[in-house]
């Protein structure tokens, strides 16, 4: 699966993992709408519409915007939720924010190298984590093991 995000992307890179500094009027002109809605903005795609939520390939799930390495299709696991979701991360891939946005104390995964929203972290996941990390297909792309 191409990343044709990539293309027009002067930051994207799949092995430099320096930390970003891009503003959001950078990011608008870089980025599909959709994507920027998400990752910046902390929009959310409809549930059971991402092209990954019913997916279940291996391979590497790398950040849409920036590249940077963030889930292992081993610890993805089919969940009711309607968003592609994951019981673990890559610890060099995301970090974390309280978000009470809503009037919801959640907690929000966003990536290490350009800090972009990619959804939200629960404790109800499977074993043996228990976590489920809920995700945006929008903020994902997805590299299979093939084309290593
Ligand atoms: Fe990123």
């Amino acid at each position: 699966m191409e990343n044709t995000e990539a293309k027009n992307n002067p930051y994207y890179s799949r092995t430099d993992t320096v930390k970003l500094n891009v503003s959001n009027e950078e990011w608008k002109k870089i980025l599909a709408p959709d994507l920027y809605a998400i990752s910046r903005e902390a929009a959310t795609e409809r549930a059971f519409t991402g092209k990954y939520n019913e997916f279940d390939e291996l391979g590497e799930y790398y950040c849409a915007v920036c590249g940077n390495h963030l889930f292992r299709s081993t610890t993805k696991f089919s969940s009711s939720c309607g968003w592609p979701s994951f019981f673990e991360a890559d610890k060099e891939g995301v970090y974390y924010k309280r978000d009470t946005a809503y009037g919801m104390e959640r907690v929000e995964v966003l990536c290490k190298r350009c800090d972009s929203h990619l959804g939200h972290v629960f404790d109800d996941g499977p074993k043996p984590t228990g976590m489920r990390y809920c995700m945006n297909s929008v903020s994902l792309e997805f590299v299979p093991d093939s084309q290593k």
